[in-house]
């Protein structure tokens, strides 16, 4: 049975106000909504569209941390996943620790194709793909905008997002593709298949299990907030801002 394996993580939603510890080690999460990273919900979106079209067979959500990533699971699956696994841990990940338990679960699932979202909006480490893929020793297509399988063919035709333009590319299956803004627009999951998400069971693994260490190698030193934006001020003619420009400014 061929399948898509999706890597989908828990972050703070894009609508909430970042917040950080007062002694800057990080940022306040306690009462923040939460959401799936919506590259990832992108990612759900084109594997349930490639099984759709028969392309594969099967959609496998994975999750990587604590206990409530499995609500990012069940928004997974009530958006049409077949089945869902949660590599379960307390331990802050990085990139490298959730590229290599990913690793891990495709040697064990084999699937056709690993997909993922080009960053994490948290982090914005855009990383996790190109070290999984490297990892695996398969192809990557990053930033995709458009992907195509080729079963016959084994292969995936992906067309990229690049500065200025679009490249497209063709690379043999298996292989990692992470996804950009613009593939597709992520459906709705309906109340019914929330319900219906509910009663699904979530395989449950640890890091051990999969014999990886997760340790920590960077330390964080400080998290910051941007520098307040001064407030601007109204000027009553063309003359006076180029006085200003030129006296206060001296950028003319
Ligand atoms: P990053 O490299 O951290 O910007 O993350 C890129 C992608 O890796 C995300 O969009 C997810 O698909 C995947 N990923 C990162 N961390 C996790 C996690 N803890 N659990 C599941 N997937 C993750």
């Amino acid at each position: 049975m061929s399948k898509v394996l999706v890597a989908v993580k828990r972050v703070i939603d894009y609508n909430a106000r970042v917040r950080i510890k007062p002694d800057k080690s990080g940022v306040d999460l306690t009462n923040v909504k939460m959401s799936m990273n919506p590259f990832c919900e992108i990612a759900v979106e084109e594997a349930l569209r490639l099984r759709e079209s028969k392309a594969v067979d099967e959609v496998v959500a994975v999750s990587l941390g604590p206990q409530q990533v499995q609500e990012t699971l069940r928004t997974a699956l009530a958006m049409g996943a077949d089945r869902a696994i949660h590599v379960s841990t307390e331990q802050q990940l990085e990139p490298l620790a959730v590229a290599k338990l990913l690793a891990a679960l495709a040697r064990r699932e084999q699937p056709l194709l690993c997909l993922l979202g080009k960053q994490a909006i948290d982090g914005d480490n855009n990383q996790t793909g190109q070290m999984l893929a490297g990892l695996l020793s398969w192809p990557q297509a990053t930033f995709a905008s458009k992907v195509e399988l080729d079963k016959a063919a084994g292969s995936a035709k992906v067309t990229r997002e690049v500065d200025g333009g679009l490249e497209t590319l063709s690379c043999q299956l298996p292989a990692v593709i992470t996804t950009d803004l613009r593939l597709n627009e992520p459906r709705y999951a309906t109340l019914p298949n929330i319900m219906k998400a509910k009663k699904k069971s979530i395989a449950k693994l640890t890091p051990q299990e999969l014999g990886v260490d997760v340790t920590q190698q960077l330390v964080t030193l400080q998290v910051e907030e941007p520098a307040q934006r001064k407030g601007g001020v109204v000027l009553g003619s063309v003359a006076q801002l180029v006085e200003k420009l030129h006296k206060e400014a001296k950028v003319i």
